[in-house]
């Protein structure tokens, strides 16, 4: 959120440093030689000139640097804010005490103004900007004045008043917008697994298993798909009850999440009592390996059905297809369809290709 908030003020921050040191540097052009009007202490013109282009030159940097973060060019570009306003410092002094120019107080308040909007939420980089310009404004009024000055010292006293308040609004602002944006990207998040799992099964739903496999095919990422069904479970729900048969399906889900590797491959629910894994990089001879680990799993779970004409136990069918040689998701699928129904048709509780 800082570097957000960084890259996003530090430009219009540039802009501004670099708007008033061109007008300063090109003034003659701008203000009908404006240099002649001056009498006082001449030969300080191009030392001002020589600010002006360095100021300008630290802007551009800094503009850069904003888009390049780490530890070193967050040093730089705080001695960098510093050797701008300290620069900015010694003109404005020049300004004030010996030339006396009318715009030399609005520039610094300007000046000042800008860091504490575009430098709030970095306490260290607004002092390091502010303090010179700060002190530059006590001391040139003390210097022309020769002395303290009343009517001064209270501007002067309610400008640093309205600065401190200002960060304090602004900084409240900032961290209540930070928070706005951690909770919205909790929610984010959370309304991004709801969209992708199965309620029931906690296992990823058939819009997350297409995305996937989208993306493999995409990619070209060969995998084989296990396509799981599990055997007689119709009458598995006749015979328990759909609760107990929801209860199994989750189950069902745990055996399968615990058999492969996580989190490279993906286990899904296709849908009723169907359900996908996808095995990148595998073949037939590891998909099979993994076919006989559900199978492991699904005895060791030991989930009872009585009313299945294979088992005593729940047991799945299933068909795996690998990806190579096909032409289409849709057809990897149909492949492991296929499969499966050969596996159904030998007599379930088995696996075939
Ligand atoms: P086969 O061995 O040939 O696969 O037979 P089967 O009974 O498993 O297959 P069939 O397609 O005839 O029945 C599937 C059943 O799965 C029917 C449906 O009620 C049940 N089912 C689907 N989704 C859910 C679910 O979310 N919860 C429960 N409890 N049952 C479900
Ligand atoms: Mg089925
Ligand atoms: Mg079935």
């Amino acid at each position: 959120m800082v570097r957000h908030a960084l890259s996003l003020s530090i430009p219009w921050f540039t802009f501004v440093n670099l708007s008033f040191a061109l007008m300063i540097y090109f003034r003659n052009r701008l203000f009908a030689h404006f240099d002649s009007t001056i009498h006082l202490r001449q030969s300080i013109l191009p030392v001002i000139d020589d600010l002006m282009l360095a100021i300008m030159l630290c802007a551009v940097l800094l503009g850069i640097a904003c888009y390049r973060f780490s530890a070193i060019v967050l040093a730089l570009s705080m001695a960098m804010l510093l050797l701008m306003s300290l620069m900015w410092s010694y003109s404005c002094y020049y300004f004030i005490v010996w030339w006396r120019l009318p715009f030399a107080w609005p520039l610094v308040m300007i000046l000042m103004l800008t860091a504490l909007a575009a430098l709030y939420y970095s306490p260290r980089a607004l002092l390091l900007f502010l303090l010179p310009l700060w002190a530059t404004a006590l001391l040139a009024s003390i210097r022309l004045n020769h002395g303290i000055n009343g009517h001064f010292m209270l501007m002067w006293l309610i400008l640093t008043a309205i600065i401190a308040y200002g960060r304090h609004i602004l900084q409240r602002w900032f961290n209540e917008a930070w928070l706005r944006y951690q909770e919205n990207r909790l929610l984010i998040a959370r309304l991004d697994i709801m969209a992708h799992q199965d309620v029931l099964t906690g296992t990823a739903n058939r819009r997350a298993m297409e995305d996937y496999l989208a993306c493999a095919f995409r990619q070209g990422q060969p995998f084989a798909l296990v396509m799981l069904d599990v055997d007689y479970f119709k009458r598995y729900n006749d015979h328990y009850g759909h609760q107990a048969g929801d209860h199994c399906l989750a189950s069902v889900a745990g055996a399968l999440k615990s058999s492969v590797r996580t989190p490279a491959d993906l286990v899904a629910r296709y849908g009723g009592e169907e359900f996908v894994v996808i095995l990148p990089d595998t073949s037939l001879e590891g998909a099979g390996q993994v076919a006989a680990r559900i199978q492991a799993s699904l005895q060791a779970a030991a989930l009872p059905h009585a009313a299945s004409e294979v088992s005593d136990k729940v047991t799945v069918s299933m068909g795996i297809a690998l990806s190579a040689g096909s032409h289409s998701v849709t057809e990897v699928i149909s492949r492991a369809d296929d499969a499966l129904y050969r596996a159904k048709q030998r007599g379930r509780n088995q696996w075939g290709q």
